[in-house]
C-alpha cells in the first residue's frame, strides 16, 4: 500500500470511529504527521485529500509549508526561542506551548507578522519525566497568562499519552478531556467559545482518543510508514 491508500484508509477509519462514538466526523481533524517524509510524501497525502499536516522541527516545517501553502501546518514539536519567528510564520496551530516565556515571544512574533497565533497548551497528564508539558494543575494559570497576550489565542489542550499501555493511554486522554472541561468552565464566555480543541491520539492509540473526545488526532506512521502494523 502507498501513502495515498494509507491516508484514505486512515481518514475513513477516523470518520467511522467518530461516528461509532456518537460524534460527527467533521468534529475530528486528522493531522497527517509528515516529519519522516519529504515533499514527495506530503504531495502523495495531499493528492489523497490531506489538508492538515504536522511537523516537529522548524527546519522541516518552513520549507514544507512554503511548498504547500494550501494546506494547514501544525507545529507539534519542542519550541526553541530562537525558532519562534519561523514557527509563527508557518504554523496555523502550535500544539506544544507550555512555557510562559515562549508565549510572550510568540505574541511578539505574531504582532510582527500581523497575525493572531492559535495555540494549544501541552499538558503532561501522565506525569512521566520524559514528557514535556505543564502539570495539569498549572494549565489554567498558563491559559490565563496567554489570554492577556493580544496576539495569542488559546484554542485548547494537547497531550502525548504513555506508549505501550492502552489503559494508561485511556487514563491520560480522559484526564485531558476532564481538565479541558474544567478550564473551559472557568473562562469568560468569549474565551471559552474559542477553547474547543483537544489534540490527542497518535498511530497506536487514536481510536481511544476519539472515544475520549479528541477533536484533533496526530497520525504519522499509520499514514507514512509502510512497515506500521496496527
Ligand atoms: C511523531 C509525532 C506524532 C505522530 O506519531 P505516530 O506514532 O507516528 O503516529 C504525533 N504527535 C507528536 C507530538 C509527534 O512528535
Amino acid at each position: 500500500m502507498g501513502i495515498e491508500e494509507r491516508y484514505l484508509r486512515v481518514a475513513a477509519e477516523v470518520a467511522k470511529t467518530a461516528q461509532a462514538a456518537g460524534r460527527s466526523p467533521q468534529e475530528v481533524c486528522l493531522v497527517a504527521v509528515s516529519k519522516t517524509v519529504g515533499e514527495d510524501g506530503v504531495a502523495a497525502a495531499f493528492a489523497a485529500g490531506a489538508r492538515d499536516f504536522g511537523e516537529n522541527r522548524p527546519d522541516q516545517l518552513v520549507p514544507k509549508a512554503a511548498a504547500f501553502p494550501e494546506a494547514r501546518w501544525h507545529f507539534i514539536g519542542n519550541i526553541q526561542s530562537r525558532r519562534i519567528h519561523d514557527i509563527v510564520g508557518s504554523a496555523s496551530l502550535i500544539h506544544s506551548l507550555y512555557q510562559a516565556r515562549h508565549a510572550e515571544k510568540i505574541d511578539k512574533a505574531a504582532a510582527e507578522l500581523g497575525k493572531v497565533q492559535d495555540v494549544l497548551i501541552e499538558v503532561n497528564v501522565s506525569g512521566e519525566a520524559s514528557k514535556s508539558g505543564v502539570a495539569p494543575d498549572e494549565a489554567l494559570d498558563l491559559v490565563r497568562f496567554c489570554e492577556a497576550l493580544p496576539q495569542v489565542r488559546v484554542r485548547g489542550l494537547m497531550t502525548m499519552a504513555p506508549q505501550g499501555s492502552p489503559e494508561e493511554a485511556r487514563r491520560a486522554f480522559e484526564g485531558l478531556a476532564r481538565l479541558a472541561a474544567d478550564i473551559r468552565s472557568q473562562l469568560p464566555d468569549d474565551q471559552a467559545a474559542a477553547f474547543t480543541e483537544l489534540s490527542m491520539g497518535m498511530s497506536e492509540d487514536w481510536p481511544c482518543a476519539i472515544e475520549c473526545g479528541a477533536t484533533i488526532v496526530r497520525i504519522g506512521r499509520a499514514i507514512f510508514s509502510d512497515s506500521f502494523q496496527e
